[in-house]
């Protein structure tokens, strides 16, 4: 460096904000139940609010469905279920694909309330949930006059009525993940969104009014977990999918033992992300950071699990250090913001207890220093490095913005403490050689492997876990398979 660049004054970038508009969302200030194609008040007239996770401030209040509320939708979708899948499949797929299209064209509003009830950047709803929510329409509506070509050839029925039980962390996306297929299939559905993240779903059910979709082919009833544990005990459902928690899945497949009614099951993960000295590290700083700074670290397959081939581990982690100073953390609808709000007080509560049980247990811990609001729930991107495999933070699901990085010798050694883990839902392989990706990818035991990227979704690709993660897959042909029944 030359003198003259050592006397300069350094002068600090910074961004102007850039907060995206929130007046043109016309928002009731009452969601009823979406039950025969009309928005109806709870049978208990039960009302709660549903807050932004940035400001604690309330949005709109939203019904709450009981067991009296099920009951009418399961009535309402097993009458409306003969009808739906008696259309012809190019008049089913047609609804489909209006609804793609609706959400398009509400996208932007989409994307506004996405990240005023989840927490979530703008940057990522606006770009990633809502197109890839409108991409699982249009995929599914293509299916639907096909599906004996996405079933190996053989004929298939649908199952009837299925019950739907979604997350918060991607509400919309987990939505049409699921009712998309359901349709397609001839099935129709009852969806129940997040206690947290019910208002897209509502705004979907008003988008299912406004394609003419027929009463009962799609029930929308918020609630909380009793709302999901009573849908799920229903006798007269034919079929439960659920994406949330290992516990839950695990309470669901109990109440289900012994039954007629079909599972699936898209559950937690610790996924691992592999780091050969062979890779083109710059780019895999950028893949890790997306890996686990995505949504917050609110991502099933987040790359929680970083493990490093020891000969570059500390040039990995200086760049990785560097590049997690720069994220900017705060409002979410500032369309420069890279780490939004925490979804809710109790999941930073789950995040602060598991990052103090790795400092506890002797892991060296780096957060990034940020200014963060004075309201919302908060958590700066956090770097643990010297964890052991038996660590709670190497094993436990975080679910928050917070790496836990390993070492590896070789190959294999990567393969085994990659695969040291109760679930297997995804994983990252960062190499330079083609070879070594394939050898690797096919030994681990994980549903999706992405090679040199992370975080990459399609409609088309198929879903799912293995392990504790789950089963079941979702998108793509694969994702047609739990929503029929072979007939010859
Ligand atoms: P969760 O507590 O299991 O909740 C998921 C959904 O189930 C929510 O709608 C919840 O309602 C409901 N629920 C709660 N208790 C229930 C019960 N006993 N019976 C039936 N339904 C019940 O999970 P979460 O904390 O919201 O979500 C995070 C988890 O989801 C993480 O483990 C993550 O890895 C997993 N996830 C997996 C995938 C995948 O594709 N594999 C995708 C996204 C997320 P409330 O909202 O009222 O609690
Ligand atoms: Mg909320």
């Amino acid at each position: 460096m030359s003198s003259s660049t050592d006397t300069r004054t350094s002068i600090v970038w910074d961004y102007a904000p850039a907060p995206e508009s929130a007046d043109h969302i016309r928002l009731s200030d009452r969601y009823g139940l979406f039950l025969d194609g009309e928005f109806k008040d709870p049978q208990d007239g039960r009302y709660e609010p549903t807050i932004n996770p940035a400001t604690e401030q309330p949005i709109a209040e939203v019904a709450w469905a009981g067991r009296q509320d099920i009951e009418a939708a399961v009535r309402s979708a097993r009458e409306a279920q003969p009808k739906w899948a008696a259309l012809k499949d190019l008049e089913r797929a047609k609804y489909l694909f209006r609804i793609a299209r609706l959400i398009q064209e509400r996208s932007r509003e989409l994307a506004v309330v996405e990240t005023l009830d989840g927490g979530k950047p703008l940057r990522e709803s606006r770009d990633v949930d809502i197109p890839l929510a409108a991409a699982h329409f249009f995929h599914y509506a293509g299916w639907a006059d096909k599906l004996r070509y996405g079933v190996n050839a053989r004929e298939v029925a649908p199952l009837g009525v299925v019950g739907q039980i979604v997350p918060w962390n991607f509400p919309l996306l987990m939505a049409a993940w699921k009712l998309a297929p359901a349709l397609a299939c001839g099935n129709t559905a009852i969806l129940k969104p997040a206690e947290t993240t019910p208002l897209t779903a509502l705004l979907l059910a008003e988008i299912a009014q406004e394609a003419e979709l027929p009463p009962g082919v799609i029930s929308i009833l918020p609630g909380n977990g009793e709302t999901g544990a009573a849908l799920v005990r229903q006798k007269k459902i034919n079929k439960i999918a659920f994406t949330g928690s290992t516990a839950v899945g695990r309470d669901i497949q109990a109440a289900l033992a012994g039954s007629e009614v079909r599972l699936t099951l898209e559950l937690g993960g610790k996924s691992a992300n592999i780091v050969f000295e062979d890779a083109a590290l710059d780019q895999a700083v950028e893949g890790i950071v997306n890996g686990i700074f995505f949504n917050q670290g609110h991502v099933c397959c987040a790359g929680s699990r970083l493990l490093i081939q020891e000969s570059v581990h500390d040039e990995v982690i200086g760049k990785l250090w560097q590049r997690m100073r720069r994220l900017r953390v705060g409002d979410p609808l500032d369309k420069n913001t890279d780490v939004g709000a925490i979804n809710s007080a109790e999941q930073l509560e789950r995040i602060e207890v598991l990052v103090a049980a790795g400092e506890e247990e002797g892991a060296t811990r780096r957060t990034i220093e940020c200014e963060m609001p004075d309201r919302g729930y908060w958590f700066a991107p956090t770097l643990f490095t010297d964890v052991s495999p038996a660590h709670r933070i190497a094993v436990e699901e975080i679910f928050g913005p917070v790496v836990s990085v390993l070492t590896f010798r070789t190959q294999a050694e990567a393969i085994e403490k990659a695969n040291n883990s109760r679930y297997g839902l995804a994983a990252g392989i960062w190499t330079d050689k083609g070879a070594k990706a394939f050898e690797v990818a096919s030994a681990l035991q994980a549903g999706v492997v992405w090679q040199n990227t992370y975080n990459h979704f399609d409609p088309t690709a198929a879903f799912g876990g293995y392990k504790e993660s789950g089963f079941g897959r979702e998108g793509g042909p694969a994702g047609l398979r739990p929503y029929v029944r072979i007939v010859s």
